[in-house]
């Protein structure tokens, strides 16, 4: 993959239950300043690619809460139409943000690949995890946005939700495979993070999480059914149909360069650097007014490389190539074995790969395989 630029916007409508992401309400004009320095950041930090953008993914948050005038501004400004050699640039909406006329604005700026949180296609589910959408909403949103002509659209699913059944998860997935077929899926297990709500109402005994194995039961629902629907399961939580991988993602995943813009946005160089944002917004508006980047910088030395590159491999299906290290590959070799003897993981054509069944568990092999500093 080539290098990508990834822009945050911070703001959504408001906090969904599980979720602990930076993110804010949209205050009366922040957005504008906000803009404005993500502007600056780009005019001040672009020649950190040396080559331009070949992806760009606007994120959050929420973008689509973003108003026509300073989403085309934006994308403007960073002169996303005259990158020659984009190939993806995607934008992360809710459903309840997609018009007729917003999906063809977004079209018409140069966007070619949607990924909308749906989440789930359960109204009682839904409202249990505060998203703001039924599922008749969801629904509608993507029947506007292929109407707008977006043919490469990326969904959100979450499973392992409080009281959520196995039926119920049978059913979104047979709707989301058949009925809707996008390109690509993302389906995420719940996990209880520290500081949200919902593992607040865990602990006060209002919500009974799922047991676990219900939890693997639905993992391997979603193995199935979307092999079955043609699918590739490319990466731990997410699948595509062929060649309709995340290009920008992938290139997370295979260690090119890029940037993020915006509060808590993360950027390497292709090397060895990397740089992280403050995660204040107004830390980072106040900086960039002044014409200042206040980003972290971290040289990483030969063990964190390592380490970087083992989690991101094991995460995907192609894994980990043994010739990409050969310093280090008698050692992955010597620690994989029994994993490799039980199944759980396997070597094929020089790649060192987790097992399809065993993901769920692949922290503990990655971490087996991860030099302690
Ligand atoms: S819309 Fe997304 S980023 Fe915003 S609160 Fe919900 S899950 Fe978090």
């Amino acid at each position: 993959m080539g290098p990508g630029l990834y822009i945050h916007i911070p703001f959504c409508h408001s906090k969904c239950s599980y979720c602990d992401f930076y993110s804010m309400p949209l205050k009366h004009g922040m957005e504008d300043d906000y803009i404005d320095a993500l502007l600056k950041e780009w005019e001040l930090r672009h020649s950190e690619l040396r080559n331009p953008p070949v992806t760009v993914y606007i994120g959050g948050g929420t973008p689509s809460i973003l108003s026509d005038a300073n989403l085309s501004k934006l994308l403007h400004g960073i002169g996303m139409n005259e990158m020659a050699d984009l190939s993806e640039a995607t934008i992360e909406v809710n459903p309840e943000d997609v018009t007729p006329a917003r999906a063809s604005m977004w079209r018409g700026l140069g966007i070619n690949r949607v990924s909308m949180g749906i989440q789930a296609l359960d109204d009682r589910l839904l409202a249990a995890i505060g998203r703001r959408h039924d599922s008749h909403t969801a629904i509608k949103a993507y029947d506007t946005l292929r109407e707008a002509g977006f043919g490469n659209i990326s969904l959100d699913l979450m499973y392992g939700l409080p009281s959520q059944t196995l039926e119920q998860w049978h059913r979104t997935l047979d709707v989301m495979l058949h009925r809707l077929h996008p390109e690509h899926l993302s389906a995420y297990m719940l996990s209880y993070e520290h500081g949200t709500r919902m593992t607040a109402m865990r602990d006060a005994g209002k919500i009974k999480p799922v047991d676990d194995d219900t939890v693997l039961s639905m993992y391997a629902m979603l193995c199935d059914m979307s092999r079955d629907a043609g699918y590739s399961h490319y990466e731990i939580s997410n699948f595509a149909l062929p060649g309709c991988e995340s290009r920008h993602n992938s290139s997370y995943w295979d260690m090119s360069p890029y940037v993020g813009l915006g509060p808590g946005a993360h950027s390497f160089d292709g090397i060895s650097i990397r740089r992280s944002n403050p995660w204040n917004i107004k830390t980072y508006i106040a900086a960039l007014s002044k014409g200042i980047t206040d980003y972290e910088e971290e040289q990483e030395d030969a063990a964190t490389l390592h380490n970087d590159l083992v989690m991101v491999s094991l995460r995907t299906d192609r894994g980990l190539a043994l010739e990409c290290w050969p310093e280090y590959a008698e050692r992955w070799m010597r620690i994989s074995q029994p994993h490799i003897d039980s199944g759980d993981m396997a070597l094929t054509g020089g790649r060192l790969a987790i097992a399809e069944r065993s993901w769920p568990m692949s922290d503990a092999f990655i971490s087996d395989l991860l030099i302690v500093m």
